[in-house]
């Protein structure tokens, strides 16, 4: 079984600078560190391929500095590591980050299973993992809780939709995205860091993807624009809800509801 995870490097803290011409983060002003929810998909393949055998890569697209990423994956169980890396991908929104990792995908020679996680702490548009499956046109689950039962042809999994829970079975090929909590992830092996200091990690440049059109990549592969990101001001409305706990509770919820909070 051949399984691919989709791993991706976030600025470490929520006090990251923005640049006030293009309205884009800049990473170089945060420490990084994995995506968390990276994790639990990268624990969830690892458990696979102890059960049906396989291989586990992990793919990210980001600056080569993501190197540290792909060895802590190492350390955790991963087979291989590729870094999709061009300064032709800078810019790109989830239109063209998805093609990118497609591209990436299918330069790979493509997956039985692609895991991701449920979304990323700093885009945060959790469209990743289902525009993937949509390049690729094969199916996927998003939001997954739960692995019910995995064999060599196919997988099992429950989505908790609050009041719904949803049990879907995918023949391979198929992409899953996974919520937190679906496991606990394993910590870095020390044995495994020490046996896995010399494997490649292996750099994907722009002229090496299968269907090289800059249309497709980057700023320019990207409808979206930002037109502004700021910080909420903090206002000094306040309210007082008084009554008994249950009162507070309903009217509370409503008054979220009202304002699409919740
Ligand atoms: P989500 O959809 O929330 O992530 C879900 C899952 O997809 C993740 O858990 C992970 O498994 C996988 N995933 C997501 N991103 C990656 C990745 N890169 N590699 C591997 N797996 C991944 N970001 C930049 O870093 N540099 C830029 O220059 C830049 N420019 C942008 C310009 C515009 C106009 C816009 C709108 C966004 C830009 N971004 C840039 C942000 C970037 O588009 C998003 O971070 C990216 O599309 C991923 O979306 P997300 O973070 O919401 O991922």
């Amino acid at each position: 079984m051949k399984i691919i995870v989709c791993m991706k490097q976030v600025p470490a803290t929520s006090k990251v600078d923005i640049d006030p011409e293009t309205g884009n983060l800049k990473r170089g002003s945060a420490g990084q560190r994995t995506n968390p929810y990276d994790l639990y998909a990268l624990e969830c393949a690892l458990q696979i391929r102890e059960k049906t055998g396989g291989s586990v890569t992990v793919l990210t697209m980001g600056p080569a500095q993501a190197e540290s990423m792909i060895r802590d994956a190492y350390s955790m169980g991963a087979d291989e590591g590729v870094i999709l890396s061009d300064r032709k991908f800078a810019g790109s929104d989830v239109l063209a980050t998805s093609y990118t990792l497609t591209q990436g995908i299918e330069l790979l020679g493509g997956a039985d299973l692609i895991l991701c996680g449920r979304q990323t702490t700093d885009g945060d548009t959790a469209q990743i993992g289902p525009a993937i499956a949509e390049h690729l046109h094969i199916p996927h689950c998003a939001w997954v809780s739960a692995i019910e039962k995995v064999d060599e042809t196919q997988i099992t999994l429950r989505q908790n939709f609050g009041s719904v829970t949803q049990i879907s079975r995918m023949h391979y090929p198929c992409l899953v995205t996974v919520d937190k909590d679906i496991c606990v992830p394993r910590l870095p092996s020390w044995r495994l860091t020490k046996e896995t200091r010399e494997r490649p990690v292996r750099i994907v440049t722009f002229e090496d993807l299968p269907k090289p059109d800059l249309t497709r990549f980057g700023a320019v592969g990207s409808p979206t624009r930002v037109e502004r990101i700021f910080a909420p001001e903090a206002g000094a409305e306040s309210m007082k809800i008084l009554g008994s706990a249950e009162k507070k509770a309903k009217k509370l919820a409503e008054i979220l509801a009202e304002r699409k909070y919740i």
